[in-house]
């Protein structure tokens, strides 16, 4: 029996994964495996709420599993959420217990809904995912959810949902999780700090963690840093985000050399945007590094998170049943 305190997050298979994932997310997953029983999904029944390719859904949810492997999560926290359909089974009840409007009134639903393809298709997915978030989160009877700051909304309605569903069968079944953030828990693009660095933004809004090091120093060279705009005294957003870059990568010496050049009147954007570089650059070299070493053991890497899904997945189908036992619904023998 494992009594420690439980955490749960999750990540699509949308592609790369960007120092936005990294930073506000991925780095704090790794860090909390020592203290915590942990589960990390690929979720990609959620990468088929936008425009999908079948063909690539597939590659896309393994090259994740490999990235993630060589940032240092343990392939025994690691599962496939198409693996485990109690995640779907558990939306579904989720749903009836959801409000619509409050679905409606999601900002990432009104960002997603607003980037429709030219035949204005918006699929249903894209307003009912947070339901199946909170299936995903609430499968596990998760106490914490590290996730980026984007992520603040879901997490309410995730606890509304639990509130609503324990009120309604009149026991306190599902705890409600909290959030835990990383220092830096917004990432900015730096090729336009007043958005989010992103994938669905386009390639120049997001650096990729695995990117070679010539494409890292030039997407950081040409960040933005001074628009004009910026209000006497403060500090500009994109000079503001490539510090919060710094801080993220822990390179702190050089950071608060730069920040008393910045307070002087001394700081040289191109130092700052060199500094961040090579931060970056150091951290993509060791994880490239790693996943060098995995692709050496493809087959057993994927048996193993095979396994650790199916180890994962019992827990999920221990909520299942007491779910339906809960909401009056018919229950098979396991
Ligand atoms: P996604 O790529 O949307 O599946 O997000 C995976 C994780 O990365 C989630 O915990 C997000 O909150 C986090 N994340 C994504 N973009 C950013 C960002 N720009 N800054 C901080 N965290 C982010």
């Amino acid at each position: 029996m494992d009594n420690r305190k439980t955490v749960l997050s999750a990540i699509q298979p949308t592609g790369d994964m960007h120092y936005g994932n990294y930073f506000g997310a991925v780095k704090n997953w790794v860090r909390l495996q020592d203290s915590y029983q942990c589960f990390y999904g690929v979720v990609d029944y959620h990468a088929m709420t936008m425009p999908f390719n079948p063909k690539t859904l597939r590659e896309n949810t393994w090259e994740l599993i490999f990235n993630l492997l060589a940032t240092g999560i343990r392939p025994e926290n690691l599962f496939i959420q198409s693996l485990v359909p109690e995640h779907a089974e558990l939306c579904w009840v989720f749903n009836c217990f959801t409000s619509f409007g409050q679905l409606t009134r999601m900002t990432q639903f009104k960002d997603k809904s607003a980037q429709s393809g030219e035949d204005g298709f918006i699929s249903a997915g894209i307003l009912d995912y947070p339901v199946l978030q909170a299936a995903d989160i609430l499968i596990y009877r998760a106490d914490y959810v590290p996730v980026g700051k984007d992520q603040e909304q879901h997490l309410e309605l995730t606890r509304n949902i639990a509130e609503r569903f324990n009120n309604q069968v009149g026991k306190e079944y599902f705890v409600l999780p909290e959030t835990i953030y990383t220092e830096v828990p917004k990432v900015m693009s730096t090729a336009d700090p007043s958005r989010k660095m992103s994938k669905s933004a386009g390639e120049k809004h997001y650096i990729n963690v695995f990117a070679d090091d010539n494409r890292i120093r030039k997407q950081v060279r040409s960040a933005v840093t001074d628009t004009g705009d910026t209000p006497e005294g403060a500090m500009s957003p994109g000079v503001a985000n490539l510090f919060e870059l710094l801080k993220a990568a822990e390179h702190t010496a050089v950071r608060e050399s730069l920040l008393a050049d910045y307070h002087s009147g001394q700081l040289k954007y191109v130092d700052l945007k060199d500094a961040v570089a090579e931060a970056l650059i150091g951290i993509s070299t060791e994880i490239r590094n790693r996943r060098a070493d995995l692709n050496a053991h493809k087959k057993e890497v994927k048996d193993q998170i095979r396994q650790s899904t199916e180890q994962i997945r019992k827990r999920a189908q221990e909520t299942i049943r007491d779910v339906k036992d809960l909401a009056g619904l018919m229950n098979v023998k396991f």
